[in-house]
């Protein structure tokens, strides 16, 4: 399998190329040349296969023959060696939670498998490769603990200081090892532009093989199609595939879903939720893609003006708008909207949402209510400890800290406290 560039001007390149390079040089997307089809007889007997057996065979024919079987086995195996319960919220609604990983977030899963493909792809070369990501939260979280004794592999994390959240930076900060933390005192904005300086220094990338870890590359944005998978093989109503309700940001989670649908997995329709940050719904409704600033929102993950993914979905569809409307629709939620579904979804089923899954959970009520008879569930893609503040404040009751937190926050932080500007990043990596 090769990839082409979504812009066309660079050379196609296998799966190993795709995932060291991240971004191809003309600055476009990693796209496979082909969509390969799921045997059909599996997609039948999904829950006679388990979940490393479904993976396996999803992301096989992406890794070709970069990767040999035994090796691929364990990569995924171990990307995902936690529970992805389907959860019934309502009647007809479920919650597909991707938080029982390591950073209780979906971007574990993804995080995981890049990490292990890298690590494998590096072995034997002289030349360390070195992570640079600069983070806002749950990326730089899942990568640190993805990529955490991965040998052959520096990680060096930038963080706007003061700005993530006491559990997020503890996430960053007390791994050590091959994981460097460097606190900036400056914004999430002021940390990106020190990365991209960093990644143009040619000076720079002779000394140390850089790449980046976000989600345009392959090897984080294939593997996420896994649980898509996995939830069919939970889903309770064969004959009536489900409404999929994805909170959206930089779309490259829904958009590993419309391919898993595109390789044979049944889904009815595809919901992209989003929070103010909505320039997608816009395109929707028959207007153009216009990127815009991202405003701060209570599902801050989603704060995103500009989603890298999207120009995947529309090359799934041939760029043929018509197909692509039949298959995704929008919604968006205010903060105000997602704070009410907290509380009410708790009052009414018990059940606690994180502001990002409250997103898609409301998108997807308002889409079944127009669509009778029909189900579906959403991707509860946080666990609401990451987001005490607004979910404690709307419940009125504290959230249960999960056993496997309680460990890290007693561990010391270990960051580098630096200032913004390129030089002082350029000094570290160069020392
Ligand atoms: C990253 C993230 C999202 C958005 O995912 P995209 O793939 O960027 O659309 C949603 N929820 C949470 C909790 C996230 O961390």
């Amino acid at each position: 399998m090769n990839y082409y560039s979504t812009n066309r001007q660079s050379p196609a390149v296998d799966f190993r190329e795709a995932a060291i390079r991240g971004q191809a040089p003309d600055r476009g997307l990693y796209f496979p040349e082909r969509i390969p089809q799921v045997d059909p007889e599996i997609i039948r007997r999904l829950a006679d296969f388990s979940p490393e057996e479904i993976a396996f065979r999803v992301i096989r024919p992406y890794t070709g023959d970069t990767i040999d079987e035994a090796t691929l086995y364990r990569i995924v195996s171990e990307t995902v060696n936690f529970p992805i319960p389907l959860v019934p919220v309502t009647d007809r609604i479920a919650s597909l939670e991707l938080f029982h990983g390591p950073t209780l977030a979906f971007k574990d899963i993804g995080a995981r498998f890049m990490s292990r493909c890298l690590g494998h792809f590096t072995r034997g070369e002289k030349q360390k490769i070195t992570v640079l990501v600069a983070t806002s939260g749950d990326t730089g979280g899942a990568v640190a603990n993805g990529f955490y004794q991965v040998e052959g592999v520096e990680v060096v994390i930038l963080y706007p200081s003061g700005k993530v959240s006491p559990v997020q930076e503890k996430q960053l900060t007390t791994l050590g090892h091959n994981i460097h933390a460097l606190e900036v005192a400056g914004s999430f904005d002021d940390c990106q532009a020190m990365v991209k300086q960093a990644f143009a220094d040619e000076e720079l990338c002779r000394q140390r093989f850089l790449t980046s870890a976000n989600s345009i590359n392959v090897a984080r944005w294939l593997p996420q199609q896994f649980y898509y998978f996995f939830a069919l093989r939970q889903w309770q109503y064969p004959g009536q595939p489900p409404v999929i309700a994805v909170p959206s940001g930089n779309f490259g989670n829904i958009c590993a879903g419309m391919l898993a649908m595109q390789s044979g997995l049944p889904v009815q329709h595809f919901i992209a939720a989003c929070n103010r940050n909505d320039i997608v719904s816009a395109y929707l409704e028959g207007g153009e893609l216009l990127p815009r600033m991202a405003v701060p929102t209570l599902s801050n993950a989603m704060d995103v003006g500009n989603p890298s993914n999207f120009i995947r979905i529309q090359e799934l569809f041939g760029k043929v708008f018509p197909l692509l409307k039949a298959k995704l629709s929008s919604a968006t939620i205010t903060d105000e909207e997602t704070e009410d579904t907290i509380e009410k979804v708790f009052r009414q089923t018990g059940y606690l949402l994180d502001p990002h899954g409250a997103v898609g959970f409301l998108a997807l009520e308002r889409y079944l209510q127009a669509a009778s008879g029909a189900k579906g569930f959403f991707l509860e893609t946080a666990h609401p400890v990451k987001f005490p503040e607004a979910v404690e404040r709307i419940t009125g009751k504290p959230i249960p800290v999960p056993d496997t937190l309680a460990p890290m926050m007693e561990r010391e932080k270990q960051s580098i406290f630096i200032h913004p500007g390129y030089q002082h990043l350029k000094d570290y990596l160069m020392a």
